[in-house]
């Protein structure tokens, strides 16, 4: 993997205990993300892209069960943080920002009370003089919500979040992570409840801000449209796999996994407003056949070799890989 990279995950894996089993949701994905990238993860509900974010965040559940041959951040190992050691970097330099911008927040608190505690925290563990309660706290946070488009950011700053609009209070958070001034933001589907004028003015403030901070960024999202907007780079998820990566208009435009092609055929069907819509057959999810290709049940090209074989990634350009039988004839 890169020298450069900010993070870097080596077959990370990731199980549930549902009863006296373990499902597995995240198969030895392994993916670097440079100083100032933003990365993609792409696929739809159950794809494993979410249990991705979370799962580098420790933002599992304890009946969750995560292991990676390597999971570094600036070339230090995480997995060898302690909780101490590891809450120190997560939310500071590990930022998120949640599809729900409500679950975030303390309803009992205003918007004034959360920045004013994310700046406390950058600051403490930055060791700055102006320590937690540094008086000029409140015109940071004024400037954080300016910058965020809030033009009226006094009044943002005494509302409660329950006064506030989901578009509003999205920038409050998106606001709250620029506060931190983290080095890497992981952005679950952070625009998925917006319409979509907010939507394209949430995107463009989150590749503003990210530019501005020099921040990398782990974008999750199930839409393609809003991937090709904002993302360096993709990866394609299925079945807790990637199942193909690369620079973001090479994977757009020319799709090389038939499920990534799928995926796109049903988004242009969407946007054609075509009167019957591609739809990709099955329902998504498990692998049905554990020896072979995770999408062999789903795939209008398998072959018989599909459902005993097991695909590799394998490179189809220029740092870009697909994982599908058919590159390897
Ligand atoms: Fe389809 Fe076979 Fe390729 Fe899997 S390996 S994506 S089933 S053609």
């Amino acid at each position: 993997m890169s020298e450069a990279a900010l993070i870097e995950v080596e077959n990370l894996r990731t199980s549930f205990a549902v009863g006296s089993q373990r499902v597995e949701a995240v198969r030895g994905v392994s993916f670097s993300i440079a100083a100032g990238e933003v990365f993609g993860l792409i696929g739809e509900s159950g794809s494993g892209k979410t249990v991705t974010g979370l799962s580098l965040l420790r933002l599992l559940p304890p009946h969750a069960a995560v292991a990676a041959d390597a999971m570094r951040f600036r070339g230090e190992e995480l997995g060898r943080l302690s909780d101490a050691e590891f809450r120190a970097l997560q939310g500071v330099q590990l930022a998120m920002i949640f599809q729900d911008p409500v679950g975030s927040f303390n309803p009992a608190k205003t918007v004034a009370w959360h920045l004013q505690h994310a700046i406390a925290r950058r600051r403490a563990c930055s060791g700055s003089a102006s320590g937690s309660g540094g008086g000029d706290w409140a015109e940071e946070a004024a400037q954080d919500l300016r910058n965020v488009g809030i033009r009226a950011p006094e009044r943002v700053l005494a509302s409660y979040p329950h006064q506030l609009s989901g578009g509003m209070l999205q920038r409050a958070l998106i606001a709250m992570v620029i506060a931190l001034r983290p080095a890497l933001i992981i952005a679950d589907e952070p625009t998925t409840n917006l319409d979509n004028l907010v939507e394209r003015q949430i995107l463009e403030l989150i590749r503003a801000q990210q530019k501005k901070l020099g921040a990398s960024v782990l974008y999750v999202t199930h839409d393609l449209g809003v991937a090709g907007e904002i993302c360096d780079r993709i990866a394609v998820m299925y079945a807790g796999e990637i199942v193909e990566m690369g620079p973001a208009r090479d994977v757009l435009e020319r799709p090389r996994h038939p499920y990534a092609q799928g995926l796109l055929q049903t988004s242009a069907s969407l946007e054609r407003r075509d009167e019957y819509l591609y739809e990709l057959q099955g329902e998504p999810g498990g692998r049905g056949d554990a020896t072979g290709c995770a999408f062999a049940a789903r795939c209008p090209q398998a072959m018989a070799q599909c459902r005993t074989t097991q695909p590799r990634l394998v490179e189809v350009g220029a740092g870009h890989v697909s994982r599908c039988l058919l590159h390897e004839q």
